[in-house]
């Protein structure tokens, strides 16, 4: 008997008529290359939508072009987003932090027909530039002055007549968006988001155990509209219609805690090298800033120390919630907001689970695997990941290599270790390629990592494997001290001591001044396993690979 529901088309489409019709008068703010605050309506941001979905079309663009852009977190970027799959084509974000060579490999390999760059973001496009030739190039002016042969966005979009706009998505698995993986190990791969993949990570994504996002938040999205679509928060928010305030260009310490107290933001996330560097600013001016609204820190992307969440909550009375996920999976995959039965236990053992990468939202099916077989949900026996859900891929646009990433039996191998205990609750030990094998064994650099932030005179701490004649790999620890801070090695190895057996200690600790950090603000551990003359990482692909 087959079920006599509508067959309702889940389109972005969907998403952005009802910001317009039921929230049309709330607020988007951005932060503009002059500092000055911007502001606009989810009703004009509709508007505007429509018109550059006709205006591209007058320009030639078609179903299932890519439109690349080369922007900020900015309202232009916004209708960028609900514009392109409007018209039936695919936004591509690009990641201005990447090199030319980066750059230059993802747009031929996505074939961009048009790119879309802000102003401030020129001089990334002049250095791939001479590699490609678009078919037009669009440009968000800022006042400066119109390169010869570039359109202007705010013209194109002015002149459109709204009128004429006629939707051109033909069905709900049409691709809307595409954004690339950083290439750690590999050549960038394409990760292509169907628009009911995105609607249904909306609604994934906002119910209360994972974002908890409604009509009364004010969203701020640190994390960049071209990591991962921002974590998807631009469509959540939109979808429940919340006030959105984009930090533009400007991400520093000062300018992001002016936003979030002006704007009075409830919601907030980005990696944890944002908020490691934000505590810094609230820690000299404890109590400058009102921060009374703000709800929840959304921090993913890599582990956030313990010592991370109870520094904001003891001394900020903040609250930090961990969450895990990726490019592949648009990208939320878990969750760590404490469980109900958790309201009594000791605080020490609340803020343990609150370290660990979380729950798997809803409709997102998690398993591991070692060796063996498939490991045991006892918190303890290692294995990689595997997912699955409505919106993790099935495939790399247009390339073999992965492959081997996606199992026969429809599970995407995710090339992180973790362990799952008996509530459904994952804690990554560390990404295959960075895990550290000593005499047989295998030690977490996460762990260890978070336990040297931990240190009051620490501020960043990576670890990695070296090689050892006698234990074929041994861990190497690099540490930047807080400004004014001093410590030894033998200090921070004894306030390990505690918590590690012995052979788990570092052999050796570098005191540096800066880590080096991806694209997306990540540990670059690559650069370290260099500077450091440790081999490189194995390709990923789960303990087999890596052993
Ligand atoms: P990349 O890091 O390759 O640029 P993604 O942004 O998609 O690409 O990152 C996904 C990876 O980031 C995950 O596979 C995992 O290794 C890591 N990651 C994401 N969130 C967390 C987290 N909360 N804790 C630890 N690692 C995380």
């Amino acid at each position: 008997m087959q079920g006599l529901m509508m067959d309702y088309p889940l389109t972005l489409n969907a998403i952005l008529g009802r910001a317009e019709r039921i929230h049309g008068r709330k607020e988007v703010v951005s932060r503009r290359p002059d500092r000055s605050l911007h502001r606009t309506t989810y009703a004009d941001i509709a508007s505007r939508a429509r018109k550059l979905a006709v205006a591209l079309s007058a320009l030639g663009v078609r179903t299932g072009d890519r439109v690349a852009t080369l922007c900020w977190n900015q309202p232009e970027h916004l209708e960028l987003y609900f514009g392109v799959p409007a018209l039936g084509a695919v936004i591509h974000t690009l990641n201005p932090r990447l090199h030319a060579g980066e750059l230059s490999y993802i747009v031929h390999h996505a074939d961009d027909k048009v790119l879309v760059v802000d102003e401030t973001l020129l001089p990334v496009f002049e250095s791939f530039r001479a590699t490609r030739t678009f078919a037009h190039v669009i440009l968000i002016g800022h006042g400066g002055e119109m390169p010869d042969g570039m359109l202007s966005y705010a013209e194109l979009v002015e002149r459109a007549d709204a009128e004429a706009f006629a939707p051109r998505v033909l069905d709900e698995t049409d691709a809307a968006a595409m954004c690339y993986t950083s290439g750690t190990t590999g050549r960038p791969k394409g990760v292509v988001f169907s628009h009911r993949a995105l609607v249904l990570h909306s609604l994934g994504s906002a119910v209360p155990d994972a974002f908890c996002l409604g009509e009364s938040d004010v969203v701020l999205p640190v994390v960049p509209m071209f990591h991962a679509n921002a974590w998807g928060i631009p469509f959540a928010a939109a979808m429940v219609g919340a006030k959105q305030v984009y930090p533009g260009p400007h991400l520093d310490g000062a300018s992001l805690l002016e936003l979030l107290a002006g704007e009075r933001v409830t919601f907030t996330a980005g990696v944890p090298t944002i908020w490691i560097r934000l505590l810094q600013e609230l820690d000299r001016a404890p109590g400058a800033h009102d921060l009374s609204r703000l709800q929840t820190l959304i921090v993913g992307g890599s582990a956030a120390p313990k010592s991370l969440i109870e520094a904001y909550e003891r001394r900020h009375g903040l609250k930090i919630v961990h969450a895990w996920g990726m490019t592949e999976m648009s990208p939320l995959g878990t969750v760590a907001r404490l469980p109900r039965h958790f309201a009594d236990v000791p605080e020490d053992r609340q803020n343990a689970f609150r370290a660990k990468q979380g729950i798997p939202v809803p409709l997102v099916e998690i398993r591991a695997r070692e060796a063996e077989g498939l490991v045991p949900w006892d918190g303890q026996t290692m294995g990689e990941l595997e997912v699955r859900g409505p919106w993790v891929a099935r495939a790399y646009y247009n390339s073999e290599e992965g492959d081997d990433r996606f199992t026969a039996d429809g599970w995407f191998k995710t090339g992180d270790i973790v362990t799952i205990d008996a509530l459904g609750c994952i804690e990554i030990t560390d990404r295959a390629k960075d895990l550290i094998r000593s005499g047989g064994e295998w030690i977490s650099s996460v762990a260890l990592e978070n336990a040297l932030m931990a240190h009051p005179a620490v501020a960043e701490a990576a670890v990695i494997a070296v090689p050892d004649p006698q234990w074929q790999e041994r861990p190497l620890a690099v540490v930047v001290l807080k400004p004014g801070q001093a410590t030894t090695q033998e200090d921070l190895l004894a306030s390990l001591a505690p918590h590690f057996p012995t052979w788990w200690l570092p052999d050796t600790v570098e005191f540096v001044e800066e880590i080096p950090k991806t694209s997306v603000g990540k540990f670059k551990k690559a650069a370290l396993r260099e500077r450091f003359n440790a081999p490189p990482a194995p390709v990923p692909g789960g303990l087999d690979a890596a052993s």
